[in-house]
């Protein structure tokens, strides 16, 4: 069992953290069958940390890091969002800098790496199309429809509000 992280809910099944052969977690000394594999932004050399220590927040106290650059974000009033999302939660991997996309005045969490087909099999196309109309982030939709597609070119990162429930895009391009 891992601990609970509300802006990245499934980070085993995202690839955020990996399982194998026990290793020793950096930063609390413990062993752990199960270590982080997404972006740390740390000076120092970090290569295991275990789900505990990025919950409690010892890791990025310790080696004075962020799971998620705090300039790449959207804007939400209550900084203890903030730092919840860059000192305590798992991050993802993106082709560019990863942004991390708010909504209802709260971070979404992160569902995971997806194609424009990912979201007709989920049936969510139509929302996302309803939320956005014909212009999703300054991307065209009907290129979108045609070419983003998941570790394609055109990539998209699926989040959902945890508030309202609607499901929201960033997307980038290798
Ligand atoms: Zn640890
Ligand atoms: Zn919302």
């Amino acid at each position: 069992m891992i601990p609970t992280f509300k802006y990245h809910p499934n980070p085993i099944e995202t690839g955020a953290f990996i399982k194998g052969d026990a290793q020793e977690c950096n930063c609390c000394g413990k062993q752990t069958d199960i270590w982080y594999e997404s972006p740390f932004y740390s000076r120092e050399e970090v290569d295991c940390l275990c789900p505990e220590c990025i919950a409690s927040g010892l890791a990025a106290e310790k080696f004075n890091g962020e799971f998620q650059d705090s300039y790449s974000v959207d804007e939400v009033s209550d900084p203890a969002k903030l730092e919840e999302l860059t000192r305590r939660t798992p991050g993802y991997h993106g082709w560019q800098q990863e942004y991390w996309v708010a909504h209802c005045d709260d971070y979404c969490a992160f569902i995971g790496y997806v194609g424009w087909d990912d979201l007709v099999k989920m049936g969510i196309d139509k929302q996302i199309e309803e939320s956005y109309g014909s212009n999703i982030n300054g991307w065209d939709i009907e290129t979108l429809k045609q070419d983003m597609s998941n570790n394609g070119g055109i990539q998209g990162y699926l989040f959902k509000c945890l508030h309202c429930g609607e499901y929201r895009l960033h997307i980038d391009c290798d």
